[in-house]
């Protein structure tokens, strides 16, 4: 799984992350919640290697992928994948070859073969119920179907970690809470280590196995849905999480 220990950041005098723990076990799905502004976009680009650590550790398991300033594991090397909010398809390539995109080099090379990516391709889309639709334009779908192609892109190399920022954002509300159970079962269905990343409190309770809150670049409380929802750990946490539920 993923562990983070002591995990510091600063841009300029801008301190971002203080001190920040956290852990996803192996093959469950982690939220990672928290208010616009505290930091859980900076903490995703330190674990998949788009920006350095000042102080702490990141790790999939024994493999350290960043530790302080010195170790630096570069994000192609990471085995991490990332499903962005929005617009993560190249618009003038088709389903399949965004999936294979995800694929890259190095995976050919490991596994080996056009026929091997063609069939990993199929494979993929098959896992998020994308059948049939490897001809499509990304044009001609809907954004729900758009945001699994892009996690079916995210899966197609089997990451050791697959992280989900706001992935639902940019849906109508109404399809939101279908995708997300969707989502969740491919997931699991995968088996891969993830990371949802979100602000909204409904979201990570009833789709993650173990939710940490963050605030202001500092974790205040983390374990599963229930015992963060039933016991928040302060007044503040009650209200934030009272809010959006
Ligand atoms: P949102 O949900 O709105 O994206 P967030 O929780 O992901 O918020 P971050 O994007 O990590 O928060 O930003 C946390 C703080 O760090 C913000 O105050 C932001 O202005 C600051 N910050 C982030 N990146 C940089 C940067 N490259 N340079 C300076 N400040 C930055």
């Amino acid at each position: 799984g993923l562990v983070v220990e002591g995990a510091e950041k600063s841009f300029g005098r801008t301190g971002v992350l203080h001190g920040v723990d956290m852990s996803v076990p192996e093959g469950s799905l982690g939220a990672l919640l928290g208010p616009s502004g505290c930091g859980k976009t900076t903490l995703l680009r330190l674990v998949a290697g788009f920006e350095r650590l000042d102080s702490g550790t990141i790790r999939i398991g024994e493999r350290v992928l960043a530790q302080g300033r010195g170790s630096h594991v570069r994000p192609e090397r990471r085995g991490v994948g990332v499903v962005p909010q929005e617009g993560a398809l190249f618009p003038h390539m088709s389903v399949a070859r965004n999936v294979a995109f995800g694929l890259g080099r190095g995976w050919r090379e490991r596994v080996g073969g056009r026929t091997r990516r063609r069939a990993r391709t199929e494979e993929v889309l098959e896992l998020v119920g994308l059948t049939g639709y490897a001809a499509r334009m990304p044009h001609e779908l809907s954004g729900g179907q758009q945001q699994r192609v892009a996690l079916a892109r995210a899966l197609a190399p089997e990451p050791a970690l697959i992280m989900l920022d706001e992935p639902f954002n940019a849906l109508d509300p109404a399809l939101r809470s279908g995708l997300r159970e969707e989502v969740r079962q491919v997931l699991r269905t995968a088996g891969v280590t993830a990371l949802l990343v979100t602000h909204d409190p409904e979201e990570a309770l009833s789709t993650a196995d173990s939710v940490a809150l963050m605030r202001e670049g500092e974790i205040m409380q983390s374990g599963t849905p229930r015992e963060v929802y039933e016991r928040p750990g302060d007044a503040g946490l009650a209200k934030y999480l009272g809010e959006t539920v």
